[in-house]
C-alpha cells in the first residue's frame, strides 16, 4: 500500500455541481471555470466529466490551459482565455481555436492585428470590461469607443467581474451590476456573462447569458443554505504511527503544544510540502472515521500530527485521515487555517496523488 497522501477526485460530484448551478440559474447558460487545473482538481479529467454532463462553455486563465482543454474537449465547446491573448500567440489561439478575452487596449490592438493578417478568429472574442474591481478589464467608459470600432467584427461575449460576490448585501454588486449594464448595452445583440458562482446566487439580475461559476462546481465558496452542493474532492492521508505522549512532553517543531495529560497522538503523512498550509498548525483538524481530531503542534513538510483521543479505537497505522472532504468541510478547514477553500485545493502539489473517481 502507498504511503502517499492522496486526493479522491469526484468528478460524479463535480458534475453534479455543475447540473445544480444550472438549475438555480433562471435564466442564460452555465459555464465551467477549470483554470488552475480546475482549482487542483484535474483539469483534463474535469473538463471531459462536465462534457459529459453538457456543459460546451468552458473558461481558464492561461492559453495552455486552454490548449490542453482544446485536446481534452474536441472541437466544438468554447474556450474563453481571461488573461487575454500575447501578440505572439496568434498560431496557439488559431489551431486549438481558443476565445481570446481583451482585457486593456494593447490586447484589443494585438486581436485586430490577428483579425486583420488572417481574417476572423473561429472561436470569436470576448471584451472584458472592468465595472469596480480595478484588477482586469477595459475601462468601462471606453464602452462607446470600442462599439464603434468592432463595427463588423462583433465580439462575442461582452463581461465583467464582481468583486463582492459573496457578500450579497454589499451596495458594490448592485453598483457594478448597473455599470456592467450601460456598458453591454452599447453591444446590444452580444451575450453577456458577469457572474462567478458567488454572483449566480446573488439572483436572476445578475445571472446574463452565461455563468461562469468555479468554485461551486467543487464543492467551496459559500451556496445558500441548503444547496445540496457535494465535495469536489476527498483529500486523505495515512497514519504512520500510533503513541502516546505523557502530561509535560511538547509536540513538533518548535515545541508549540505542550500536553496537560497522557494523549493519544497519531502521526500523519501529510504536510506543507504537500499543499497543506503550516497555517493550520493547532488550528485545523483531521477526520478519522468520522471523528473529529485536532491537529496539534507544528504542521511540518511532510508530517502532522493529531491528538486521537476521541477515536483511539480507531487510530491504527495505515488508516487514512481525512482532511478535507465530507467529514472535512473544505471551507472550514480553509478557514482555520486563515485561508479561503480556492487557495487549499489549488495549491496541494503534485506529491498528493489523484484518484479520479466516477
Ligand atoms: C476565477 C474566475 C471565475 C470563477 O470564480 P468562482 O468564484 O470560483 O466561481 C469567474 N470569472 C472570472 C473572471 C474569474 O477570474
Amino acid at each position: 500500500m502507498s504511503l502517499r497522501p492522496r486526493a479522491r477526485i469526484h468528478l460524479a460530484s463535480i458534475a453534479d455541481n455543475w447540473r445544480t448551478v444550472r438549475a438555480s440559474q433562471t435564466g442564460g447558460m452555465t459555464a465551467a471555470v477549470i483554470k488552475a487545473d480546475a482549482y487542483g482538481h484535474g483539469l483534463e479529467q474535469v473538463a471531459e466529466a462536465l462534457h459529459f454532463a453538457g456543459c460546451d462553455h468552458y473558461f481558464v486563465a492561461h492559453s495552455f490551459e486552454g490548449e490542453l482543454a482544446r485536446n481534452t474537449l474536441g472541437p466544438h465547446p468554447t474556450i474563453y482565455v481571461l488573461n487575454g491573448p500575447d501578440p505572439y500567440e496568434e498560431p496557439l489561439y488559431r489551431q486549438s481555436a481558443l476565445t481570446p478575452i481583451i482585457n486593456s487596449q494593447p490586447q484589443f490592438q494585438t486581436l485586430v492585428t490577428w483579425l486583420q493578417s488572417a481574417g476572423k478568429l473561429h472561436g470569436g472574442y470576448g471584451l472584458h470590461f472592468d465595472s469596480g474591481m480595478n484588477r482586469l478589464g477595459l475601462p468601462i467608459g471606453d464602452a462607446p469607443k470600442l462599439a464603434a470600432a468592432t463595427q463588423g467584427m462583433a465580439p462575442s461575449l461582452i463581461l465583467s467581474h464582481l468583486a463582492c460576490s459573496e457578500t450579497a448585501g454589499n451596495a458594490m454588486n448592485a453598483f457594478q451590476l448597473a455599470e456592467f449594464k450601460t456598458a453591454a448595452g452599447q453591444f446590444p445583440d452580444v451575450p453577456i456573462s458577469l457572474s462567478n458562482s458567488g454572483g449566480v446566487w446573488l439572483g436572476p439580475d445578475y445571472h446574463g447569458d452565461l455563468s461562469r461559476p468555479g468554485i461551486a462546481l467543487y464543492g467551496g465558496g459559500h451556496p445558500p443554505e441548503g444547496l445540496p452542493l457535494k465535495p469536489g474532492m476527498t483529500l486523505e492521508a495515512p497514519i504512520l504511527q500510533v503513541h502516546t505522549a505523557q502530561a509535560g512532553e511538547t509536540v513538533g517543531y518548535d515545541a508549540t503544544h505542550t500536553f496537560q495529560a497522557a494523549t493519544p497522538l497519531v502521526t500523519i503523512a501529510l504536510g506543507y510540502g504537500d499543499g497543506f498550509p503550516r497555517s493550520a498548525s493547532g488550528k485545523g483538524f483531521a477526520s478519522v472515521e468520522g471523528i473529529r481530531c485536532p491537529i496539534v503542534g507544528r504542521v511540518s513538510m511532510d508530517l502532522i500530527t493529531i491528538d486521537v483521543s476521541a477515536a483511539v479505537a480507531l487510530a491504527r497505522p495505515g488508516v487514512f485521515a481525512q482532511f478535507i472532504g465530507p467529514d472535512a468541510p473544505l471551507e472550514e478547514q480553509a478557514a482555520l487555517a486563515g485561508t479561503i477553500g480556492y487557495e487549499l485545493t489549488t495549491g496541494l502539489t503534485p506529491r498528493v496523488t489523484r484518484i479520479f473517481e466516477t
